[in-house]
């Protein structure tokens, strides 16, 4: 069984590279995909890691697309995580990230709240910080009952904490995962917003021509009328396959490891074929 879809403190899940790749041998995971949010920075480890206990690693990373209908996160498999051009691009989403945090703290600030960018960098486990670790300071000092709460009222979307990220638009995103290697593969489609079939359709064929390789049509939160819906639709438009859970640790609770469709991991004849289209068989 595999798992193509999971975070470590280098972005905003709670387990290290090294203890996410002891987690997946645990839960008997035969490969373990790693993409977090615009970094790579945990990848260097987690091959360390996964070459000492005889697991699989594919490296990967998920990058945030500007993007109107939902919300499009691009997963990137078998980038070069050491090449220096890739580097320097998603660095200036990071320096973005930085300079956004800084702000929003400034915001919570003018809001009464009494919180430090030292609190929410010490959430982050020395990874990326993010809103989910703005979170979990507003939960601690008692300005939200919950991780959601916190989102809900304060963090989310739209809401009164919110600055949005710089993000790359569908074509950057997808030419900078082939430039460096990778295949590109639309993250839980689920998010993208649109009604009909025929319109997602319509959508993916549209990111298929700027070369889109695939679609992650087992996800943990999908119904089995949206895993269905979207393999029809990876068939319909020769996209690849891919299986992810999501997994953040106790960032989100509710997630396990390795569950991807049907309580089970995703099946490793996917990731045959995502190496082979990765050049990598
Ligand atoms: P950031 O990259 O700092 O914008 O944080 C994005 C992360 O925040 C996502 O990956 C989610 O884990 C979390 N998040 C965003 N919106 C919500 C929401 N409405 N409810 C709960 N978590 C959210
Ligand atoms: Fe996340
Ligand atoms: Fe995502
Ligand atoms: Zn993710």
């Amino acid at each position: 069984m595999i798992d193509l879809h999971t975070h470590t403190t280098a972005s905003d899940g709670s387990l290290t590279p090294t203890e996410l790749v002891r987690h997946a041998q645990a839960v008997g995971l035969s490969a373990l995909g790693i993409a977090d949010h615009d970094t790579v920075d945990g990848l260097e480890e987690a091959t360390a890691a996964a070459a000492e206990h005889g697991l699989e690693l594919v490296p990967g990373i998920e990058i945030s697309v500007d993007y109107t209908h939902g919300e499009f996160h691009l997963l990137g498999y078998y980038v070069d995580f050491r090449n220096p051009d890739f580097l320097a691009r998603i660095r200036y989403l990071q320096e973005n990230r930085f300079n956004r945090n800084g702000l929003m703290i400034r915001k919570m600030q003018e809001l009464g709240f009494e919180v430090r960018m030292e609190e929410v960098t010490a959430e982050s486990g020395g990874g990326q910080v993010g809103r989910p670790h703005m979170a979990r300071v507003l939960v601690n000092k008692g300005y939200a009952t919950s991780i959601q709460d916190a989102f809900d009222r304060f963090l989310g979307d739209g809401k009164p904490l919110h600055i949005p990220k710089v993000k790359l638009s569908p074509a950057e995103a997808i030419d900078l995962v082939h430039e460096t290697g990778g295949v590109a593969v639309v993250a839980h489609p689920k998010y993208l917003e649109f009604p009909e079939e025929a319109e997602l359709a319509a959508e993916l064929a549209r990111l298929k021509q700027l070369g889109l390789d695939g679609l992650e049509c087992y996800y943990s939160q999908h119904t089995e009328a949206e895993t269905a819906q979207y393999l029809r639709l990876a068939e319909q438009l020769e996209l690849l396959t891919t299986a992810g859970s999501d997994f953040h640790g106790s960032s989100k609770p509710t997630v396990p490891l390795g569950v991807v469709h049907q309580g089970r991991g995703g099946d490793a004849s996917l990731l045959e074929r995502l190496k082979s289209a990765a050049g990598r068989d």
